[in-house]
């Protein structure tokens, strides 16, 4: 029967950093793919969110991408760190995913995740896209006859979930007064490309984050910038230590094993500016009370905890840029009730990746994990977590 669901130990989505760390240690433990386990990934090739970065962004620019389990970015490709990383990193992935057999099906986008008779029962897995056509094809009989037909919504049986669907595809803007007035140009960070686009433009910049920095660098010789935030930003022209990052986990792993909402590993790091591009940021102003049709407006000065605003009280200008950052992607996960009251989720376990609720969720690559090293180093632990969740439903208990 073509229509009959696929069913599989594990379902692995999303195919950046923590989703190939994860599959390679469960590939490693005979987790057959294709067999006992699907790889889905919404994107139409390899490399995660890397492969949507802005061209200016190299290796050189980057935080540091760390290297997969067991074949590092060197031995895996030639790398010049002058190109752009969306090539780069895409590149590595591809070459790591053919080294190991890591088939991925793709573009597939997992539009929910369930799990109908209850905690420790099967997940039913609903999929849609192009990829959906071959998909478990390898299994006898699943899918027979659907290969390279139009693309179809399927569903997916999985004793246990890993997510790892990374934050690329939820920019956060916040909600400020005035935001649906402002009569020029918004954009996130996530749809920047190129700093030509702004010549002789007045950009405001948002944020006091790594991608903050680099778009105000970036724009300084062709447009005019302005720069506010939230919090003052944390210049530091030393380079960044691992004592720093260890420190910023330690902070977001103590958040999410709270359930509240995780902050950013990346851009808590502290900021690595350059001299060069110290040189180049403009004076950072405390964050704006609204927007108006023409720019950006200070009404409440005394309420400011750092910094000053600008003397006039407001700047005008032609593009808001909001360097503001990313949500985890996690509404198809929405069915199974993670959620806690703050808005975050529940994880405990080695790599802090398994949701507290459901042992059945592994979610490498969310809170303390969400750098390249700390997604890769989850793999390893939500392999592991993984079969012991399997082997207690197939225990005398389970
Ligand atoms: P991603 O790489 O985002 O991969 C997630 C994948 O899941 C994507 O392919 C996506 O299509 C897929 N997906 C999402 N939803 C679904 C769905 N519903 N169904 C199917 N597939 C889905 N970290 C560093 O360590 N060093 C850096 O230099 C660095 N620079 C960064 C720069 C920027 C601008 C940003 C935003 C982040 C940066 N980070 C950096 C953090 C970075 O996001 C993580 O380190 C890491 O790359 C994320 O890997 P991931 O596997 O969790 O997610």
């Amino acid at each position: 029967d073509p229509g009959a669901d696929v069913r599989v130990d594990v379902v692995v989505i999303g195919m950046g950093q923590a989703g190939l760390s994860a599959a390679h240690h469960l590939q490693r433990r005979g987790y057959e793919i294709g067999e006992r386990m699907l790889l889905l990934d919404a994107n139409p090739g390899p490399g995660g969110a890397w492969q949507h970065r802005w061209p200016s962004l190299t290796l050189k620019t980057a935080n540091g991408v760390n290297d997969l389990p067991g074949w590092g970015l060197d031995d895996a490709i030639d790398v010049d760190e002058e190109i752009p990383a969306a090539q780069t990193v895409p590149e590595y992935y591809r070459a790591y995913e053919e080294r190991f057999g890591l088939r991925v099906d793709r573009p597939v986008v997992v539009d929910r995740v369930e799990q109908p008779e209850g905690v420790g029962s099967d997940f039913v897995v609903a999929v849609s896209g192009e990829g959906t056509a071959g998909l478990g094809g390898s299994i006898a009989g699943a899918g027979a006859g659907q290969a390279g037909r139009a693309p179809v919504t399927r569903t997916i049986r999985a004793r246990a979930i890993v997510n790892a669907t990374g934050t690329w595809d939820r920019p956060r803007i916040p909600y400020y007064p005035g935001i649906g007035s402002f009569a020029g140009r918004q954009l996130h960070t996530r749809d920047y490309t190129r700093a030509e686009d702004f010549a002789g433009e007045r950009v405001l910049v948002v944020g006091a984050g790594i991608s903050a920095v680099q778009h105000l660098a970036e724009l300084a010789p062709v447009a005019q910038t302005h720069w506010v935030s939230r919090t003052r930003p944390d210049i530091r022209n030393a380079a960044f230590t691992p004592e720093v990052g260890a420190g910023v986990v330690a902070r977001v792993d103590e958040r999410v094993r709270q359930g509240l909402p995780p902050a950013s590993v990346v851009s808590n790091t502290g900021l690595p500016v350059s001299a060069v591009e110290t040189g180049m940021l403009p004076q950072c102003h405390p964050m704006f009370d609204r927007l108006d049709e023409h720019g950006a407006v200070w009404d409440a000065l005394s309420l400011r905890s750092w910094g000053s605003a600008p003397e006039a009280r407001r700047i005008d200008v032609d593009v808001v840029l909001w360097a503001t950052g990313f949500l985890h992607r996690l509404d198809h996960l929405a069915p199974l009730g993670l959620r806690t009251e703050d808005g975050g989720l529940l994880v405990d376990g080695r790599a802090t990746t398994r949701a507290v609720r459901n042992h059945g969720v592994h979610l490498p690559g969310y809170g303390p994990s969400a750098s390249t090293i700390g997604a890769n180093r989850a793999g390893r632990w939500v392999a592991r977590e993984v079969e012991e969740y399997l082997g207690s439903l197939d225990g005398p208990d389970g």
